[in-house]
């Protein structure tokens, strides 16, 4: 009797299981720090566009000023924005009313329309202080959980490789659309990523997705 009870139990976790992995989706965020930046910008757009994909850009203030028309086609073309501050300098570092400054300054240069849900500070520091300037902004703080240090690496192979074999459903991934070598990597993960059935999400709607509603001054790695 406890046999037979034990042997169904196995045949359900036997069957069960496969079939569950089998038909649930898998979806990653792409995300770009450091923009927008000219024709990196604008390589990217174009093959995110041709494979239909919408991704994540964390924009800078000193950027946004030299490049309004990479932003506006970014925020026309489905992607999500979020801020990375203005100057690029460390956030840990600044007082409160520094950092609001940074957000403000930012925010004013953002496309019309464009409401940013996430704030990254550079290099992923954060203090009390940049998370409390997060809830007044009412961003959350996006860190990430796949990071193949593409600033550093500069090889298209590498960086799309180390991402390729590491990453899994739910996670955000790093990189910069500051170089061909980031572009070129980025569109090889979306390519070979596609293939192994996942899906590129925005990272709002990967939250979504995971059923996480986002908390101002709350960090999410991945979803
Ligand atoms: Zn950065």
């Amino acid at each position: 009797m406890i046999l037979r009870r034990l042997l169904a139990i196995l045949l359900c976790l036997g069957l069960a299981v496969p079939a569950y992995g089998a038909t649930q989706e898998k979806y990653v965020a792409l995300t770009f720090d450091d923009g927008p930046s000219g024709r990196f910008t604008r390589a990217l757009l174009d093959g995110l566009e041709k494979r239909n994909v919408k991704a994540t850009f964390l924009l800078c203030g000193y950027r946004l000023k030299d490049y309004p028309r990479e932003a506006g086609r970014i925020h026309a073309e489905g992607h999500e924005i979020g801020l990375h501050g203005y100057s690029h300098s460390c956030m840990a570092d600044m007082c409160q009313e520094e950092l609001e400054r940074e957000l403000a300054d930012t925010m004013a240069l953002l496309p019309e329309g464009c409401k940013p849900a996430f704030l990254r500070p550079p290099g992923g520091k954060c203090s009390e202080a940049v998370l409390s300037a997060a809830r007044q902004a009412d961003l959350g703080v996006l860190s990430w959980s796949v990071d193949p240090k593409d600033w550093a690496s500069h090889d298209a192979q590498v960086i799309g490789q180390t991402v390729v074999q590491t990453v899994r459903d739910g996670d955000v991934i790093l990189l910069h659309d500051m170089s061909d070598s980031s572009v070129e990597a980025a569109l090889s993960i979306v390519d070979e990523l596609k293939a192994q059935g996942f899906r590129f999400v925005t990272v709002s709607e990967l939250a979504r997705l995971k059923g996480v509603a986002i908390q101002p001054g709350k960090v999410y790695q991945r979803f």
